[in-house]
């Protein structure tokens, strides 16, 4: 962090100034550039009210340098993060695809759809027992009874499963969840943030709907700064003025992503969209756009789907879709799971 003081500003001030930076745990080292005063501060930044710096007349201008999530920083850790979630082996140059219903509804339901998309190449299967609805009056999920089933299609086809908390009491029905997700609209649950901060099971973090991609960041420094290091990011759209889909795929988002962060990014079109129509053609685009991996909403009979059936694509079009995504995988150089 630098800071530019003012030319011809009250020495007084200046020294006050520096006295009250000093009081956080920071070094501070004066340079003075063409007559121009720099304070250049390193140590525990986060501590200090930046806004309430700029309330001093001798502060010309601030200027921030290094990530604000430390963790989650590519510049602090250059490496990609690898994260093994029951066996398959995420990011680092490999391509995984979760696939699976929005909501487990009944055990043949799951397990016919978890083998028709293991057949097609999906190596994680998704599945909500506690659904977090708009609408109290919707299908709130199987709950425990959700998770029971969606562990049973885990025996039959053993593929790790991936399934929504939306409140940290239930977190001994994950016990054999291999991926826990935090739904979009508990990005910012920093108390839920910070208790899976404490356990040691990947977590699938999606973007809040009106989130900046540094909040979303910070969210994921939530769960890093507590100890647990196998975060997966996971775009899914943000809310804009458009009306036709339900929400707009941010596909800048991916490679900015990839650049800021070690963490594997991926992408969920499904949710973007809305459409069942346009989620392959945005799936692709996610692939192009150097997603680690995706997660797609699949049903059997989205039709007659408890929750988001209009967004739900057949086994039959995943299939299809899957063989776009080996050939897109082919042309970035993603090793598909
Ligand atoms: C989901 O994946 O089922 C879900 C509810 O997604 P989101 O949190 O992105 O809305
Ligand atoms: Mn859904």
């Amino acid at each position: 962090m630098i800071i530019m003081i003012r030319s011809g500003s009250d020495p007084a001030q200046v020294c006050a100034l520096k006295e009250w930076l000093l009081k956080g745990k920071v070094t501070l080292n004066s340079v003075n550039i063409w007559g121009t005063e720099l304070l250049k501060l390193e140590g525990d930044l986060e501590q200090i009210d930046f806004s309430l710096v700029k309330k001093f007349d001798c502060v010309a201008m601030i200027t921030k340098t290094g990530d604000p999530y430390k963790f989650a920083s590519r510049h602090n850790y250059p490496e990609d993060t690898v994260i093994n979630a029951g066996g398959v082996m995420i990011g680092g140059g490999r391509f995984t695809a979760i696939a699976g219903p929005c909501s487990v509804e009944a055990e043949d339901q799951i397990c016919n759809i978890a083998h028709s998309v293991k057949k097609s190449g999906a190596s994680i299967l998704r599945g909500g027992a506690f659904k977090p609805r708009t609408s109290p009056y919707a299908f709130q999920g199987l709950k425990s009874r959700g998770i029971e089933l969606l562990i049973e299609a885990k025996k039959e086809t053993g593929m790790p499963i991936v399934s929504e908390i939306v409140d940290i009491s239930a977190l001994p029905f994950f016990d054999n969840v291999d991926i826990i997700q935090v739904g979009a609209r508990n990005m910012q649950n920093f108390e839920l943030l910070k208790e899976l901060g404490q356990i040691r099971k990947p977590i699938l973090l999606k973007r809040g709907p009106a989130n900046t991609i540094e909040e979303f960041l910070m969210s994921a420094e939530y769960i890093l700064s507590g100890g647990n290091r196998d975060v997966i990011l996971c775009e899914r759209g943000v809310r804009t003025f458009e009306t036709m889909t339900r929400n707009t795929l941010d596909i800048a988002a991916i490679p900015l992503l990839k650049k800021l962060t070690h963490l594997p990014v991926f992408a969920d079109p499904s949710h973007a969209s809305g459409i069942s129509d346009i989620v392959p053609d945005l799936a692709l685009a996610c692939v192009a756009a150097g997603a680690d991996g995706i997660m797609v909403e699949v049903h059997n009979d989205p039709v007659n789907a408890f929750s988001d059936g209009a967004q739900s694509i057949t086994p039959e079009c995943f299939d299809e879709l899957m063989r776009k995504v080996k050939a897109m995988c082919g042309i970035v150089g993603k090793k598909p799971e």
